[in-house]
């Protein structure tokens, strides 16, 4: 139909309700009649008004002879959309655009774009609908081709983990693989031609759209997280990447990889938990607390106040670990934990720092003295008895307590301030708090730059041995003690008693120890091969090496090595070092002793052991502590008390060795006691190997 009278429509007018000008209406008419779109009007019953030249083409006729038919003789209804699309506009009175796969009678299928337009009487009752529909089978077609084409990129495509889809410029589906028809519950027909505002919540859907649009309007890709809500209705995290693309002969679209990272997020969540909380108790770790207390601090110096941090540790914690087992330690922090939590003092945050130690703030304390009430508070609800055992378990608390400054320090010095503090309050007896205070800092400082040094020491030749000779009553040498010293650089000389508890307490002395038996064999070997005779050398043992069941052969070792004569190789230890498994130091003990190592009790009298036990031990000499042999000459009472232990010690068939003797009159109260030997400054202080062998020749 090709002339206004074949084709016009005849009962409603889609334009202008009033008389037209005929000029334009025909050459408005000569313009959709030659449109390459079909136009076409229908009424109610879905008979063609009007159709043009274009429709006419598709439907392989005259498009007069369309005129007052329906699509029946046309079109398969049974395999097209149009039926539907139509009944949707009629009925609604909606505007509708859709692509339509339409089959005509003699079995071409192609595909329109169309959009369809109610048609309104003066009462806006629907009368009818015009279309325009754009064939768009060639596109499509070109699309399905492309894809189709390479074999070899379908496999890909459909098994890769990754989903990919190409959309058209208006976010309409072109394509999808597996991974995307899996996440929206659909096959590929069900899928192509629809954008994600049909397929998931307008939400998710806008923002996916929103980077899609930026994508087609900018240059070059991106990666970018974006949040899907799948068929399953939950949300998928995916990680893509999207590139604009220029098909050949085709509009621009838009090409997206897009790999899911749910469960990569789940797990980097977890593990970023994880990371800020304390799995046994629940709470913040250190890491979370001073991420929390940096920000308190702020506020709290925006507001002019001080903040208070409190770390609290159990009494005695290692002792109950030890009696109880770890599942009673674990119980009880848990305990603890759940006590700060319910307590009646407002805690700002509060987190276990590591084992026993907790930490927390406390906002509502303006003064010092309420600070230190809350923390009594605190530190009384926590001592009350725990029912872990049948026995009701009384434990008791330290706290350190530091008070922040304007902004002048940060989380982790407060922290450390109140560690610091807090391990006053342990030093100070336990079951008290402490405040920081600047002197505690100094020691603090001091503390562990000596632990730093202590540890670069170890094994770097930093360590030397001097000798203090042993004197027999008749005035000859019965042999050396071997004394540790430590060249510390920029400070000199240092004295054992300042680095071997610390060295124990870092686990540094099991090595250091083995490094002093072996130089006392080499002084040993080098001594004798000097023709100075067989001296014999005392070395001072440590609680670590009297748990090492392993220290016995090492020695054995070492004196074959050197062929250290039985007897000569002595070994020093004090009662209170046997304390902490007196079995296995017994049982080490008795083997030395076997092997020919000599034994001495040091310190004798400043420990607590009773005369039985000291029946035990395969010792050969006691050591009187110099705190006896001081006053011994001006004191009667001590006097007698020397010559009661030597009387006992030589009925147990040991020696005695007199420490610290300064004085000659010392020397002849001892001796008339009837001390054995004598060590002490009034023959030598301890001297270096080279001054100690010049006092050996001196002898000779
Ligand atoms: P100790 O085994 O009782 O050693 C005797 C200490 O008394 C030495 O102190 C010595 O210099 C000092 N002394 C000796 N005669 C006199 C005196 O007449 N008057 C006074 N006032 N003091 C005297 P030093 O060398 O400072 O050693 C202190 C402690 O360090 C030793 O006490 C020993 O327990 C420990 N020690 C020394 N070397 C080692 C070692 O290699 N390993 C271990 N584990 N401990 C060591
Ligand atoms: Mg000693
Ligand atoms: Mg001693």
């Amino acid at each position: 139909m090709s002339t206004r009278q074949q084709g016009a429509p005849q009962e409603t007018d889609p334009g202008d309700a009033g008389s037209p000008d005929p000029v334009q209406l025909r050459r408005l008419w000569t313009l959709v009649d030659n449109l390459d779109a079909c136009f076409y009007v229908k009424d109610l019953d879905g008979r063609y008004l009007f159709a043009n030249k274009a429709l006419g083409t598709v439907f392989g006729c005259d498009p007069a002879h369309i005129l007052h038919r329906d699509d029946a003789p046309f079109v398969d209804l049974s395999a097209s959309s149009i039926g539907a699309t139509d009944l949707h506009v009629l009925t609604t009175g909606e505007k509708i655009a859709a692509d339509e796969q339409v089959c005509l009678t003699n079995g071409e299928c192609r595909m329109f774009r169309s959009v369809k337009l109610p048609l309104f009487d003066e009462a806006r009752r629907v009368v009818g609908l015009c279309g325009i529909s754009t064939d768009i089978t060639e596109q499509r077609r070109a699309v399905d081709e492309l894809i189709e084409r390479n074999d070899l990129l379908n496999t890909i495509l459909a098994n890769v983990d990754a989903a990919i889809y190409l959309k058209d410029a208006q976010g309409r589906y072109l394509y999808a693989n597996g991974p995307v028809l899996a996440l929206y519950d659909r096959d590929l027909a069900g899928l192509i031609g629809r954008t994600d505002r049909e397929l998931m919540p307008v939400e998710a859907a806008t923002r996916v759209a929103a980077y899609d649009a930026e994508v087609l309007a900018g240059e070059g890709d991106e990666v970018r997280d974006e949040t899907i809500v799948g068929a399953d209705g939950a949300k998928h995290h995916f990680r893509s990447r999207k590139v604009k693309l220029r098909l050949p002969g085709q509009p621009t679209c838009l090409i997206g990889f897009s790999t899911e990272i749910t469960e990569l997020r789940g797990l980097r969540t977890r593990l970023e938990q994880e990371r800020i909380t304390d799995s046994l108790t629940g709470l913040a770790n250190r890491v979370m607390f001073e991420s929390a207390l940096e920000e308190q601090l702020v506020m709290a110096s925006l507001g002019g106040v001080r903040l208070a941090v409190v770390i609290i540790d159990f009494d005695g914690f290692k002792y109950i670990n030890n009696n109880f087992g770890q599942a009673i330690g674990d119980q009880l922090i848990q305990l603890v934990g759940q006590r700060l939590q319910q307590c009646n003092v407002t805690l700002g945050s509060l987190a276990r720092l590591s084992g026993d130690e907790f930490a927390f703030t406390l906002p509502q304390a303006e003064t010092v003295e309420e600070v230190a009430h809350q923390v009594e508070q605190i530190r009384a609800y926590l001592a009350q008895p725990y029912p872990v055992l049948r026995q009701p378990l009384h434990l008791t608390f330290s706290a350190g307590v530091s008070l922040s400054r304007g902004s002048l320090h940060g989380a982790a010095e407060l922290l450390g301030r109140a560690e610091a503090a807090m391990y006053s309050a342990k030093d100070n007896g336990r079951d008290q708090y402490r405040f920081y205070s600047p002197e505690l800092g100094s020691t603090v400082t001091a503390r562990v730059e000596l632990e730093r040094d202590l540890r670069a020491a170890v094994g770097t030749g930093a360590f030397a041995l001097h000798y203090q000779p042993k004197m027999r009553r008749d005035g000859g040498i019965a042999g050396f003690e071997a004394l540790i010293r430590w060249d510390r650089p920029g400070v000199g000389l240092v004295a054992p008693d300042n680095f071997i508890p610390l060295a124990e307490q870092l686990g540094l002395l099991l090595h250091l120890g083995r490094w002093v038996i072996e130089q006392a064999c080499r002084q040993i070997a080098a001594w004798r091969d000097a023709g100075l005779g067989t001296i014999p050398i005392a070395v001072n043992l440590s609680t670590s090496q009297l748990t090492s069941a392993a220290l016995p052969d090492y020695v054995f070792d070492l004196m074959r090595e050197h062929g250290i004569e039985p007897g000569c190789l002595e070994m020093e230890l004090t009662e209170s070092m046997m304390m902490s498994d007196p079995d296995l130091a017994i049982a080490i003990l008795h083997r030395l002793r076997s092997g020919g190592v000599a034994l001495s009790i040091d310190d004798f009298g400043t420990g607590f052991s009773s005369m039985s036990y000291l029946r035990q031990l395969p010792v050969n000499y006691l050591k009187l502590d110099r705190s006896f042999v001081r006053n011994c000459a001006v004191d009667p009472k001590d006097a007698d008390l020397c010559a009661g232990i030597m009387a006992l010690a030589h009925k147990l068939d040991m020696h005695v060795v007199a420490e610290g003797v300064e004085t000659l009159e010392q020397h002849r109260t001892l001796a008339e006691c009837d001390c054995d030997l004598f060590q002490g400054f009034l023959f030598s202080r301890p001297m270096s190997a080279g001054a100690a062998t010049e006092f050996l020749r001196g002898a000779h």
